[in-house]
């Protein structure tokens, strides 16, 4: 699922690393690129529109952050845009105020919509519940049987017409089973309605009738993701049709393009509330917009290394460095000490390095980067004095020797550590106009 997407956006993204700022014409070129995979992965135009268009303007808007680079701040954006998309925050279940709950299965036919039943009779019963599957697909031969068989599975009761009984009559079957669900004290009752192939006005009625007879709480409509650009259609007549309060996006565990999961909630204007990934009762989970976001970009913990890397760096200390270099100054040893006590903020070094793509492997090497040297780097500078700070030139060997018992270390430590700034320092100087050092950038207008 997503995988096209995904690499879409990934390779888009990669054009952008390197460049210090973004330009319109940048910004125009990424926004179509954009546009174009989304319309590939089968998101509904007008969705993809509203995206590409609050893309665009918040690229080009003022909300540049200082400690993102141009491809990162840009792919904050899509993400925040696709979280957007998705939801935003996942919502749960409205539960009735006197029980019995009642939960409403609606869609097409193969949606997956009995699977769920009994998906969400497993996990509402996992949550100390007492649910009643009732069985009101009475048109799709075996439905029923199916329904009993999932029940069993999941350790819940399951309400089905007795022969002769109510055969054939699905809505007097779910009057009955809210009243049989308060004789057996049980506080959900998950209705299995019927669907058909296509949208049907018969269909479409008789959902309806059955949500007049039984008054849910909740009207859950099921999609299959993998339908592409029919998805608007059937949930734009289901949402007219019966009414629907929340979605489940059944089948993401294929290889679809992901155009149905990323336009429904737009066309219902209806919460994405659980995500449903294979055959099995247990292949199912809580839809939560972020992550499904996060999937997409294919990006994974980048995004909290982002998240981090923004709070890490104060706006003050940017402001600072970056007019210092502007003006032509130098990278001092007190400039080295305050980026690295920024990164120590954003957590241990080797889980910064891990959450990179590719990294993960090199986190045992990089352990022995961590805090103990962090914290050995940081004394040795703070036993230095302004002076030598400023002008690490000054400091000679006697000098190097007072530094190092200062901060209990060694001599050779002490030689380490300032040719590593030399390093930084020779870098700081060629980089820096080039990088758009963190706070120079500027929105372009
Ligand atoms: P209904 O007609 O809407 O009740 O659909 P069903 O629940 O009978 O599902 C139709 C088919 O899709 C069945 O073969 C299910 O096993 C399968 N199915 C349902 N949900 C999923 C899912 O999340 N992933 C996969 N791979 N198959 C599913």
């Amino acid at each position: 699922m997503f995988d096209t997407l995904s690499d879409r956006l990934t390779g888009i993204f990669a054009k952008l690393k390197g460049k210090g700022r973004l330009t319109d014409a940048d910004i125009d070129a990424t926004a179509r690129e954009i546009r174009l995979a989304l319309l590939e992965a089968d998101v509904a135009l007008p969705v993809v529109k509203a995206f590409i268009a609050r893309l665009k303007e918040r690229a080009r808007g003022a909300e540049v952050h200082g400690a993102l680079n141009p491809a990162q701040q840009v792919i904050k954006i899509v993400h925040e845009e696709l979280v957007g998309v998705l939801g935003g925050e996942a919502r749960r279940l409205q539960f009735a105020k006197h029980p019995p709950t009642v939960i409403m299965l609606a869609g097409l036919q193969g949606s997956g919509k009995t699977t769920l039943a009994g998906k969400l009779a497993r996990h509402l019963k996992g949550l100390g519940h007492q649910p009643l599957l009732v069985a009101c697909d009475l048109q799709r031969p075996n439905a029923v049987n199916q329904l009993q068989v999932l029940g069993g599975r999941a350790g819940v009761e399951v309400y089905a017409p007795q022969p002769g009984n109510g055969v054939g009559d699905p809505v007097q079957v779910a009057k009955d089973s809210i009243e049989h669900a308060r004789r057996a004290m049980r506080d959900i009752v998950i209705v299995d309605t019927a669907g058909r192939l296509g949208i049907d006005t018969e269909m479409m009625r008789q959902a309806a009738d059955i949500r007049d007879a039984v008054q849910p709480d909740e009207v859950i409509f099921v999609i299959d993701a993998m339908v592409g650009q029919d998805a608007v259609a059937t949930a734009e007549a289901f949402r007219d049709g019966v009414g629907i309060t929340g979605v489940v996006l059944s089948k993401l565990d294929g290889d679809a393009r992901g155009g149905a999961a990323l336009s429904v909630r737009e066309v219902t204007g209806s919460p994405i509330l659980f995500a449903s990934t294979g055959e099995k009762l247990e292949d199912f989970d809580v839809f939560h917009p972020d992550r499904m976001a996060s999937r997409i970009l294919g990006m994974g913990d980048m995004l909290t290394l982002i998240e981090q890397a923004e709070s890490a760096f104060d706006a003050d200390q940017k402001e600072k460095m970056a007019a210092k270099l502007m003006g032509g100054q130098t990278f001092t040893l007190d400039d080295f000490l305050d980026q690295l006590i920024a990164v120590r903020r954003m957590g241990p070094i080797s889980n910064l390095l891990g959450m990179l793509p590719g990294m993960g492997q090199m986190k045992d090497q990089l352990a022995e980067l961590d805090d103990k040297h962090f914290d050995k780097v940081t004394a040795i500078i703070r036993s230095m004095t302004p002076g030598e700070r400023e002008e690490p030139k000054i400091i000679n060997g006697s000098r190097r020797l007072r530094i190092a018992n200062g901060s209990g270390v060694t001599v050779m430590d002490v030689n380490q550590l300032l040719n590593r700034f030399a390093d930084a320092q020779k870098m700081m100087k060629q980089m820096g106009p080039m990088m758009g050092l963190p706070g120079r950038r500027k929105a372009t207008k």
